[in-house]
């Protein structure tokens, strides 16, 4: 199934979207069920699937993918001078000084719209997993019932003869119903019905804590029903964005037909499905809008949604989705819902159940047979990415099983992959860089004293996950079996439904995960005020425990920074030290530190990374903050580390010099010109190059260790450095 909550790298729950991660590794919603703004959903990560295979053990130039094996013999170094580019001053672009000789060796593999250090790292994840799963497949008489849900479910996706042969049948039984569709009633209980399959349809309905009192689980209604990246595509009018419409309308139109509509009706359906969806788009809060969770909290009797929506029948709708009336809801976007309303009440029963059809097949694209998987590929990822290639099968069919039953795979990879010890080292390092950051808030030049103990409050109370959940997530409900592939992925889909709308009006339960175990990623979490650090990114080469300390505090020691930052950017900053929505600031600090936020604003939306394309300042500034402060936080670190030890050159560069050479390195990527505008249009993070040279120009810690003079391009003017955390 297509994943119904987006993150990407190195991200926060964040309010507005779902994890504040480091980076994106993931791609950014495609199939669109908005994640609900201020919910936090756990797992489905979407797979921005994996690199190419592995050539040699030793790196290559094209990949530098390493053989994966528990005793990782050839683990990607944290820091290759064979990496840099001399040509190249540090004073001008030092991204390109510490990665142009990589960037000039290395072509981005055609299965890939975006290649770098995180990418390896997935790829060589995804080669544990494939073998994890395959020794999984292999025991038929399995006892571990998690290890036969991860087999039968890896088999089922292997089988790819039957599936083929099988073409649209699996879905045979959810089309009739759509079929038998015969009025506004049917269509409200078939959305209803596709909600609980997990498809996108009209809008979004989940579970979620409640932003002002943490510790309950309340409804939440969020704006959604979009097959495009984002309500943007539907509203811009210039001649790329018509173009895509376009093709938009002209891949719908093939999915139609290959569920066996004639050509020509078929394209008459996609117009109406996308005139459909642009209603919904223009009723939609933009990503920035969205940033905002005081906006987005709206919580109301079921009785006032009832009043926003006269014609949608609620009570209806939780008949069908068997749902008790929850009494009282947060409804994130009442404006959409109004809009939504007119969407329900004026459109004709057989445009619904083309829509209905389209978004179906949408979801399950990627489990039908490869007329389906092909046309899905060619669209989502070919005209909006640029990728060349599909990958190989046993590497979809393990982003599959990790998006459906990933704490059942992840308990196999970690008991294969994570050495314990890694996780006393990540704890010493955290607390290392919990205790810089605690120095930094105590001598805050902005911040006033009432603030400062409440923001180190915050930070002391921070909940740290590393590695793995203490509980995994039973699955003891949910059947998988060798039969179709998609009916696996439906089913577990439903499962996870039902799990997060059986938590309704139950209290919260902290030990969650919003990201499986293998995940190369990280996050801060603002309603649990939670960092955590699954076991896939604590490996080379972010974390290597045999490297010297300037390189490991460059790298995991930035992307834990990074995530502590989260904690007190534009959106976690709202948050109090439960994760309440609540403003423990006083006013004098706050308008500091929207001064000090709208500077890093505006330095970012100077950066043009496309030619007339600028990184949106207002939608990144919550990472941009967090890279800016998790760089410093984790100098400071690093600086206390030191204290004390004999400072020798390696490699003829001090620790410091280290430090920001392997900082650089970590975000060494080479992008798609398609997939890199596609981020600019929807990814809350910006660039690689800018999350290096940004933070970096910032830095008179930089600065100092590069011995620069003032007048380079890479440092800014002493009155434009901007200075938060
Ligand atoms: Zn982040």
């Amino acid at each position: 199934m297509r994943n119904r909550t987006c993150l990407t790298l190195l991200g926060v729950l964040t309010a507005a979207t779902a994890l504040a991660q480091t980076e994106p590794q993931k791609s950014p919603p495609l199939a669109t069920v908005t994640p609900p703004p201020n919910v936090q959903t756990a797992g489905k990560v979407p797979a921005e699937k994996s690199p190419p295979p592995l050539t040699s053990p030793v790196a290559q130039t094209q990949g530098e993918i390493t053989t994966s094996t528990p005793e990782d013999k050839n683990p990607l170094p944290p820091f290759d001078t064979a990496n840099m580019d001399t040509s190249v001053k540090p004073c001008d672009d030092f991204f390109l000084y510490a990665n142009g000789g990589w960037i000039k060796r290395t072509p981005i593999p055609p299965e890939y719209s975006r290649w770098g250090s995180f990418n390896q790292l997935i790829e060589k994840n995804n080669d544990a997993l494939h073998h994890v799963a395959e020794r999984a497949e292999k025991e038929t008489t399995a006892t571990d019932p998690d290890a036969k849900k991860v087999g039968d479910y890896y088999a089922s996706g292997m089988e790819e003869a039957k599936i083929e042969v099988a073409h649209a049948r699996p879905l045979a039984d959810e089309l009739k119903r759509i079929d038998g569709v015969k009025d506004r009633n049917d269509v409200l209980k078939e959305i209803a019905h596709l909600h609980t399959l997990g498809v996108t349809s009209l809008f979004g309905f989940t579970s979620g804590q409640d932003d002002k009192n943490s510790t309950m689980v309340i409804a939440q209604a969020y704006q959604g029903g979009l097959g495009l990246p984002d309500r943007d595509y539907y509203t811009k009018t210039d001649d790329d964005s018509k173009k895509l419409r376009d093709q938009y309308v002209q891949h719908v139109t093939k999915m139609l037909t290959l569920l066996g509509e004639e050509p020509k009706a078929a394209g008459e359906h996609a117009k109406k499905i996308l005139a459909f969806e642009t209603s919904l788009a223009q009723a939609s809060r933009t990503k920035v809008e969205l940033r905002d969770p005081q906006k987005n909290y709206n919580k109301m009797k079921t009785s006032a949604l009832q009043a926003l929506t006269p014609d949608f029948k609620w009570d209806a709708y939780f008949k069908e989705t068997k749902l008790p009336d929850p009494g009282e809801l947060n409804v994130g976007q009442p404006d959409f819902f109004k809009g939504a309303n007119k969407v329900f009440a004026s459109t004709p029963t057989d445009i619904w159940k083309e829509y209905f059809r389209w978004h179906l097949v949408h979801a399950t694209a990627e489990e039908l047979s490869a007329d389906f998987v092909n046309e899905n590929f060619n669209f989502y990822e070919t005209t909006l990415r640029g990728t060349k290639q599909i990958k190989p099968r046993w590497k979809r069919v393990v982003a599959s099983t990790d998006s459906s039953i990933g704490e059942a795979l992840g308990k196999l990879y970690v008991a294969d992959y994570f050495p314990p010890e890694s996780k006393a080292r990540m704890l010493d390092l955290v607390n290392n860089l919990r205790s810089a950051l605690a120095d930094r808030i105590k001598t805050l030049e902005w911040m006033d004293d009432a603030t400062k103990e409440a923001a180190l409050k915050k930070l002391a109370a921070f909940t740290v996950k590393i590695g793995y959940p203490d509980k995994w997530r039973d699955y003891s409900a949910l059947q998988i079996d060798r039969g179709p592939f998609v009916l696996n992925a439906i089913r577990a889909s439903i499962f996870d439904v039902h799990r997060e709308l059986n938590k309704i009006g139950k209290p919260v339960d902290r030990s969650e995960w919003g990201m499986t175990p293998p995940t190369v990623n990280a996050y801060y979490n603002p309603k649990l005020n939670e960092i955590v650090f699954p076991a896939g990114i604590l490996q080379p080469p972010f974390f290597n425990p045999k490297a010297d300390d300037a390189v490991n505090y460059g790298g995991i020691g930035a992307v834990i920074g990074h995530e502590m930052t989260h904690g007190f950017d534009d959106q976690g900053r709202q948050f109090d030290e439960v994760g309440n929505l609540r403003d423990w600031w006083t006013p004098e600090s706050a308008a500091k530190f929207k001064e000090r936020s709208g500077a890093v604003v505006k330095q970012y939306s100077e950066y043009e990374p496309l030619p007339g394309l600028h990184v949106n300042g207002e939608l990144t500034q919550g990472e941009n903050i967090a890279d800016i402060g998790g760089v410093k936080i984790a100098y400071a670190a690093l600086q206390k580390a030191l204290a004390g030890k004999p400072q020798e050159k390696i490699d003829g560069f001090t620790p410091e010099q280290r430090f920001f050479l392997g900082f650089a390195q970590i975000w060494r990527s080479v992008q798609r010109d398609e997939d890199l505008k596609l981020r600019l249009n929807t990814d809350p993070h910006s660039p690689a190059r800018y999350r290096v040279n940004g933070p970096l120009s910032d830095s008179v810690e930089f600065q100092k260790a590069f011995n620069l003079p003032d007048n380079c391009p890479m440092v800014r003017q002493a009155d434009k450095k901007v200075n938060i955390w």
